[in-house]
């Protein structure tokens, strides 16, 4: 596999994970054909929160690539003509899980009431301190995703959308290629984004992935513009503005009961915004969904080789959006130049079975 120019290679999922790999790996000289079921973001990129969101705990195995990701996307935009981030920062106070002093190193500080109110003028109730990360950003998912596959096509990658993957050829050790709904594809390598629907592929691989399907709540509602200047994280919202001016909120998924329904948890998030923001005239609710995340069973990424089969590469994440832009980057290095990256080690499959 190393070193292989015009290597052929099948990704499949054309979400920001898939995309981002098929742009690193044409950049790379290798032939991709992107292979998607639905179409173009059609998975849970298009309910992302979509915030780079670069703050970590000193134990994350995903540290290198969270501390890489601010510059891996502000490389991207300086590439790809379509790539708009909007680099507002973030404020985050008040959660357990938010460290109370910065680490070094990650171009987090803490500011007082005074800076709070100046970044974010419309906060009722700011607090006495805030962890303030100004080079954060956060982006349209879909957009972002569209323009990594625009430059993964510029360089030559060829883009299947209603195709969906159903099987694979080759031997039990070795695939060499996909059986999709619209025939066979031929590959050196077959590198799977997939999204939550990575297990059903690997499982027929005969590879249990150690993979949840994990819901979170996405709502956009039509409101006023600059309620907040950036994105802000407390105990009673998430929120930020999208690139349209209509404000984006995540929440947690409680469970299906009629008072935990998407349009119910945005009516209440709505008079948590109220509460917490000045000007909130008014707020309708556009979209209020639920996405299922990839999330790896120990939380870090799944990437890399899936072993004992060869041919076959996993490439699997939460915090997809955050980390697509890094993961891109070392995915397309370590495949087409055949040498491991040190920051993916933490990431590979073979822990599960450790
Ligand atoms: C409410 C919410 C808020 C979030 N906020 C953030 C955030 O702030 N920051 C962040 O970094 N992340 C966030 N996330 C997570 C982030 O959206 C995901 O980690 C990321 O979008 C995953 O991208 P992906 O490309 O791996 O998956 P997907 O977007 O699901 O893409 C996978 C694609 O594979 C396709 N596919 C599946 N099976 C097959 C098959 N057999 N054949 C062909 N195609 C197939 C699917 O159709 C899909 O398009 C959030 C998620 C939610 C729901």
């Amino acid at each position: 596999m190393n070193n292989i120019p015009g290597m052929n290679v099948v990704v499949v999922g054309a979400g920001i994970v898939g995309a981002s790999v098929a742009y690193h790996l044409s950049c790379q000289g290798a032939q991709v054909t992107i292979v998607e079921a639905g179409h173009v973001a059609s998975g849970v990129t298009s309910t992302s929160f979509a915030w780079i969101n670069t703050t970590y705990s000193d134990a994350d195995p995903a540290a290198a690539l969270r501390a890489a990701a601010v510059s891996d996307y502000r490389r991207l935009e300086a590439q790809l003509p379509d790539l708009h981030i909007q680099w507002t920062g973030s404020l985050t106070y008040g959660l357990p899980e938010v460290p109370a002093a910065p680490a070094t190193g990650r171009g987090i500080s803490t500011v007082s009431r005074a800076q709070i109110l100046t970044l974010e003028p419309n906060l009722k109730h700011p607090p006495a301190q805030a962890n303030h990360s100004p080079e954060e950003g956060a982006l349209n998912a879909v957009a972002a995703t569209w323009a990594l596959i625009k430059g993964a096509q510029a360089q030559g990658a060829r883009l299947l959308e209603q195709t969906q993957v159903e099987g694979f050829t080759g031997t039990a050790d070795k695939v060499s290629g996909v059986k999709t709904t619209h025939g066979v594809i031929d590959a050196d390598l077959v590198v799977l984004a997939a999204g939550t629907g990575t297990t059903l592929l690997t499982d027929m691989l005969g590879y249990p992935l150690a993979l949840d399907a994990s819901p979170a709540i996405y709502i956009r509602y039509h409101s006023p513009p600059h309620l907040v200047r950036g994105i802000i994280y407390n105990a009673a919202m998430e929120v930020r503005h999208a690139d349209d001016s209509s404000l984006l909120a995540a929440e947690d998924y409680l469970d299906d009961a009629a008072d935990h329904q998407p349009n119910v948890i945005a009516l209440r998030t709505a008079e948590a915004i109220r509460a917490e923001l000045h000007g909130v005239v008014s707020l309708d609710v556009e979209q209020a969904c639920v996405g299922f995340r990839p999330i790896p069973k120990d939380g870090a990424p799944l990437v890399g080789f899936l072993p004992g089969i060869s041919g076959v590469y996993v490439c699997v994440m939460h915090p997809g959006v955050t980390l697509a832009a890094t993961v891109g980057r070392l995915v397309g290095m370590e495949i087409t130049r055949g040498t491991p990256s040190p920051d993916l080690e933490p990431c590979r499959l073979g822990r599960f079975r450790r």
